[in-house]
């Protein structure tokens, strides 16, 4: 179904799995269709092409406070977190080709990161997969001192794509640093790289590169109202990856493949408006994730658990579990209310249960992702929590699990 947001019989509340192209997008997207011109070629045509691409390239370092030259454009945050962990392994082990490498991810990464490495595992490699607290938060202690003299790589996600809990970056990063010139006596020491998946942050975190000092960080365009397919991967000057695509010689030779110049534009138009509203949607969102926990309290108190921390976590975040309910039946009943929100991740279909949430407690009893956007309001809220009284009513002498 072709989605309009004037059909105000639908309640979308799933931007942490895509967010719609906003108006101004489409416009810098549609107006961009001109630059159809390879950007390697050297006709006019394909010189401005170019001209754009690399003008685009300044936009978005400047937006992250990184340089032109750190940016490299990938066809979505799947392979940019592909590229940053492959890539990086890829080329220490040309470097160092009889030691191991030792990479560290925390247990609740995205399938792009965590995938990777357990196939860099099959091959060698070792793998720290760290515990997360019961809030969904990394465990700074435990990550200190999982760091080791052959650690090359810590991928750590900014901000869950499921649960919305914000992890300590910051921290880490001063762990690393610490690391680096206690342990390693080498403070200006390449290893271990720090790398995060941004994709759901920029809407509304600050992801300033030199404040959060990370060597390499994914960005996404499809969840900050820019189209799907394209990402831009920041790789600190200094850091060497080697290329994961084999073929032509673009984006400095780390990324085979023609470039995708008006997605490319529109992305950075998104990332521009994100940077500029930034504080203002975030305080707007806050506001409604808070109505909607009061509302929860007030309805279902003591029936629900939230899942990560209330406090460290993105505005827009809202995972809960209704233990006896089972959560695949409240999405589809929801659904025929007319709201659509998301049980687990929309990238894990296949598994059973979410891996995410039961990282955080033993008992693993489904969950439900609501998740807000530009155009959500507290009557959608009003409604969804109707919606839910209802449904848990309909079920109430039933055993859904
Ligand atoms: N990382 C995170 C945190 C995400 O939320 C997503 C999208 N669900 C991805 C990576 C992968 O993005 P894509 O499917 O566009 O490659």
């Amino acid at each position: 179904m072709f989605w309009n947001k004037k059909d105000d019989k639908r309640i979308y509340l799933d931007y942490a799995a895509s967010t719609p192209i906003r108006e101004e997008v489409k416009k810098v997207l549609l107006e961009s269709l001109g630059f159809f011109a390879n950007p390697g070629t050297l006709h006019k045509e394909g010189v401005l092409a170019k001209q754009k691409l690399e003008e685009t390239r300044a936009k978005i370092a400047t937006a992250i406070f990184a340089r032109q030259k750190e940016i490299i454009f990938t066809s979505g945050a799947t392979e940019s977190n592909n590229l940053a962990i492959l890539g990086l392994v890829k080329n220490w082990q040309k470097n160092n080709p009889n030691k191991t490498p030792h990479i560290i991810v925390s247990k609740i990464e995205h399938p792009s990161i965590l995938e990777v490495c357990k196939k860099l595992e099959k091959e060698g490699v070792e793998v720290t997969y760290l515990d997360v607290l019961e809030n969904g938060l990394i465990d700074i202690k435990k990550f200190k001192n999982s760091l080791k003299e052959n650690t090359i790589l810590v991928s750590v996600i900014f901000a869950s794509n499921e649960i919305g809990v914000i992890q300590p970056i910051l921290e880490i990063s001063k762990e690393i640093r610490h690391f680096k010139k206690y342990n390693l006596k080498n403070h200006l020491n390449i290893f271990p790289v720090l790398h995060t998946d941004a994709s759901q942050a920029p809407m509304y975190d600050d992801i300033n590169v030199q404040k959060i000092h990370v060597d390499m960080m994914t960005i996404s365009s499809e969840k900050i109202y820019g189209p799907k397919g394209v990402s831009a991967l920041f790789v600190k000057d200094g850091v060497k990856i080697d290329k994961i695509l084999e073929g032509g010689s673009q984006e400095f030779n780390l990324r085979a493949g023609t470039e995708n110049v008006p997605s490319i534009l529109a992305f950075a138009k998104a990332l521009e408006l994100a940077v500029i509203e930034r504080e203002i949607e975030s305080a707007r969102i806050r506001e409604i994730q808070n109505y909607c926990f009061t509302l929860l309290e007030k309805n279902f108190s003591g029936k629900f658990i939230l899942n990560g921390s209330r406090e460290q976590r993105l505005p827009n975040n809202v995972n809960i579990t209704f233990p006896n309910f089972d959560s695949e039946l409240l999405v589809i009943e929801l659904d025929a209310k007319g709201i659509a929100v998301s049980e687990k991740s929309a990238c894990n279909t296949e598994d059973e249960e979410s891996y995410v949430i039961e990282n955080l407690r033993k008992e693993n009893t489904g969950s439900i992702r609501i998740s807000f956007g530009k155009d959500t309001t507290k009557s959608q809220i009003d409604f969804l929590i109707k919606s839910l009284k209802e449904i848990l009513e309909k079920y109430k002498n039933f055993h859904t699990k």
